[in-house]
């Protein structure tokens, strides 16, 4: 999933950084309110961890102003003391869980969890594509009935692959949503993973789901485009 981080603290950002990356999520990091407020309005996130004290704009100013601009993202506030103010004020703002800071990560990662499992159970239960299928909430991959094991990885790259059906995406496209703003899409690390999930599930299989479009980049389709 891909997830946005405002907080002006970096040792803080980067600790919530490092340890969502290693849940496998695309992690974006914004350190000021003007410019995170900026991002959750142009990039498409599937969360956002909104500290409430920043500089340029506070944290419910840019949940109410979000809100107001139809950005519907989940939004967890980190609130710095335990005020009942701050969080009745961040809630009304329009988000949808709070968490008092200092937190062990472990508290974050479960309210992380539940906000994007109530977000993909809004979604689509279940993505499929002929008998291939990924349940988002059990993370469970299955081709024909038989369980895939993927890297947390491998499974970003599938999940986005199959939330965008019969569609070319670009390494660029592939690159911020499974990886994060930063990835550069000269390298050829996107290849490789294709090239990795391409064997697990299309391996032994006469319907190849995986294709390479020349020069455009990857598409996942049931259809016979001719490569
Ligand atoms: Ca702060």
């Amino acid at each position: 999933m891909k997830i946005l981080v405002v907080e002006d603290e970096e040792r803080v950002a980067h600790f919530i950084q490092k340890g969502l990356k290693e849940e496998g999520h695309a992690i974006d990091v914004s350190f000021d309110g003007e410019d995170g407020g900026f991002l959750a309005e142009v990039n498409d996130y599937d969360l956002i961890i909104l500290d409430v004290m920043l500089p340029k704009k506070n944290g419910i100013s840019v949940c109410r102003e979000i809100r107001d601009r139809g950005v519907i993202t989940p939004v967890l506030m980190l609130t710095a003391r335990d005020s009942v103010e701050d969080r009745v004020r961040g809630l009304d703002a329009g988000a949808d869980d709070y968490l008092i800071k200092p937190f062990a990560f472990e508290e974050l990662l479960a309210r992380v969890r539940a906000l994007l499992r109530r977000r993909s159970e809004s979604k689509t239960p279940t993505l499929t594509m002929a008998n291939l299928e990924l349940d988002p909430i059990s993370r469970k991959v299955t081709r024909a009935g038989k369980t895939i094991r993927l890297t947390t990885k491998e499974y970003a790259l599938l999940e986005y692959l199959l939330r965008n059906p019969n569609k070319v995406l670009s390494r660029t496209l592939i690159g911020e949503h499974v990886w994060d703003m930063n990835f550069d899409p000269e390298s050829n690390v996107i290849d490789v993973y294709v090239s990795h999930l391409r064997s697990k599930i299309d391996k032994g299989h006469a319907l190849q789901l995986m294709h390479t479009i020349r020069g455009q980049g990857y598409m996942l389709t049931e259809e016979d485009v001719g490569n």
